[in-house]
């Protein structure tokens, strides 16, 4: 079988880029998360290309249906299991080559509103993935996130710059932290063990299957427009962020695996087209109902209001601190591997629209929670 034909090249990708097929010429990828958000798309890319794939979710906020067109696919497993079982992830990492770790439990709302679960899962959960792939010497992606980068204001955020993250008393800052500790223990792995570990932060990350549940703005405002309901902007909307389409951070995340120079580095992936949320919230308005009149309240639920501003302290907890602006500097991962992003945050806007308008329309919307692993950013 020809495991990789020239037509299932990357998106971008050099012609020259190196391949790292593991030594039976076949690539057998783990994806921990592999039904959350990302985990899907990146399961299917590299169906696409040749690779043998094995997915592990606990299915706590990931969904079976974010993976079921692929359950009958002859390259695919999927074991419905926590990657804190050491039984089954020892098996499951000695029959891989590459390990994409993204189960992680993720979301702003997720993490103020159970910080327990979010620690444990993310640290205790990447110990276990890196203790498992140093006994059969595996190669690890590790997915981490911008939330590193904190309140650090001195954006675009090269790999180097500093965490600027609150005090433990601010919830928030302990998934930053919990990645953080999961970074640290990836590159100690490396630089001790010689385990050979990639680490790549994403930025947000959006496209067909993300779940508003946990928080994240673009599924949440796609949903309330498409229900005739207001859109909730926090704190002024002039804040900003970058959002990348998921076909392109999964795409980054291919070459990435697929590249020995990136071994032992650290990666921002994200797109760099800076929008306001008021700009987004603007947009969506258009994309789904045509023209509209901007229209605000601050009573929620108010008739015929497009969009309604919710404090920070309302919408996650008091004292609550968000960053105004996170936009990546993606110069490091451009050089080494000619990656970059290729699909306008419009353009995902639409395929977002399309892909949740059924959805909404057949009366279903909350259960268009679909998915989320990892997301993130
Ligand atoms: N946000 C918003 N309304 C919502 C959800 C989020 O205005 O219903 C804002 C949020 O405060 C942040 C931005 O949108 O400034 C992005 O939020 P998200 O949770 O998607 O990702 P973050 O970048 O904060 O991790």
């Amino acid at each position: 079988m020809n495991r990789k034909p020239a037509s299932n090249r990357l998106k971008n990708e050099k012609p020259m880029a190196t391949l790292n097929l593991g030594q039976s010429g076949a690539s057998k990828a783990l994806i921990t998360g592999g039904a959350g958000f990302i985990g899907s798309h990146l399961a299917e890319a590299l169906l696409a290309r040749g690779y043998d794939v094995t997915v592990i979710d606990n299915l706590s906020t990931g969904q079976f249906e974010n993976i079921a067109h692929l359950t009958d696919h002859p390259h695919f497993r999927f074991a419905i299991d926590t990657i804190t079982n050491e039984v089954v992830m020892d098996r499951l990492v000695s029959e891989c080559t590459v390990i994409f770790h993204l189960a992680a439990a993720v979301g702003v709302e997720l993490i103020v509103q159970d910080p327990v679960h979010v620690i444990e899962t993310n640290v205790l959960g990447s110990h276990v993935v890196l203790k498992i792939a140093n006994r059969y010497r595996r190669k690890v992606l590790i997915a981490s996130t911008s939330e590193i980068y904190g309140k650090n204001d001195h954006a675009p955020f090269h790999e180097n710059a500093d965490q600027v993250l609150g005090p433990t008393t601010k919830s928030r800052w302990s998934y930053a932290t919990s990645k953080a500790v999961d970074e640290f223990l990836g590159l100690a792995y490396y630089r001790q063990l010689g385990l050979p570990v990639v680490i790549f932060r994403l930025f947000n990350t959006v496209g067909p299957r993300q779940t508003g549940q946990y928080g994240m703005v673009v599924p949440r405002f796609v949903q309330q427009a498409l229900r005739g309901e207001p859109l909730t902007i926090y704190d002024n909307g002039q804040q900003t962020r970058c959002f990348c389409d998921v076909t392109d951070s999964v795409a980054a995340i291919i070459r990435l695996a697929e590249c020995p120079e990136a071994i032992g580095n650290v990666f921002n992936v994200g797109s760099t087209a800076e929008v306001s949320i008021m700009e987004l919230a603007r947009t969506v308005l258009t994309l789904v109902n045509g023209d509209y009149r901007d229209e605000y309240s601050a009573v929620v639920g108010a008739e015929g209001q497009h969009m309604i501003f919710i404090p920070y302290e309302k919408a996650y907890e008091p004292g609550f601190e968000d960053m105004r602006r996170r936009v990546p500097d993606i110069s490091k991962i451009k050089a080494m591997t000619g990656w970059e992003p290729t699909v306008p945050w419009d353009e995902t806007l639409r395929r977002i629209i399309q892909s949740l308008r059924s959805k909404v329309i057949c009366g279903n919307p909350s259960s268009s929670a679909e998915e989320t692993s990892t997301d993130r950013s």
